[in-house]
């Protein structure tokens, strides 16, 4: 994907601040932080969203996760606990066409869904 924000991160096409990378995935921080530790794991191939995944990406998706787990725990932010939140289009609040995992945490955090009745 020529125009996506995260391929040229994941390309070193523009600059981020990377904190783990491997073969398929890489994790940076957030450019606007909600929380002291606010970092983005992403697949370094380009997947539009959770809705385009299919069956052999699983070990890619366990990969993400696993990974936001190993640097919550290099952050010191596992014991107090953290948020991971995907969000999926247009509903969802997605502003980047490019699936990515946030892992945000070291701060209480506040709920930003309410319940509907
Ligand atoms: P979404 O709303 O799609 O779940 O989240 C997109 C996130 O990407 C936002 O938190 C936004 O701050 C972050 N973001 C957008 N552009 C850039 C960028 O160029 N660099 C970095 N590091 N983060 C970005
Ligand atoms: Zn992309």
């Amino acid at each position: 994907m020529a125009d996506c924000i995260f391929c040229k991160i994941a390309k070193k096409e523009i600059p981020a601040e990377t904190l783990f990378e491997s073969d398929n995935i890489i994790a940076f921080k957030d450019a606007n932080p909600i929380a002291p530790v606010h970092v983005l794991v992403i697949p370094k191939k380009h997947i539009k969203s959770v809705a385009e995944l299919h069956e052999e990406d699983a070990g890619l998706m366990g990969e993400i996760i696993l990974s936001a787990k190993k640097i919550a725990e290099d952050l010191e932010i596992s014991q107090n606990g953290y948020k991971l939140l995907i969000r999926v289009g247009k509903y969802g609040g997605q502003e980047v066409d490019h699936l990515h995992l946030h892992l945000i945490g070291g701060a209480p955090l506040s709920e930003e869904i309410q319940p509907i009745s």
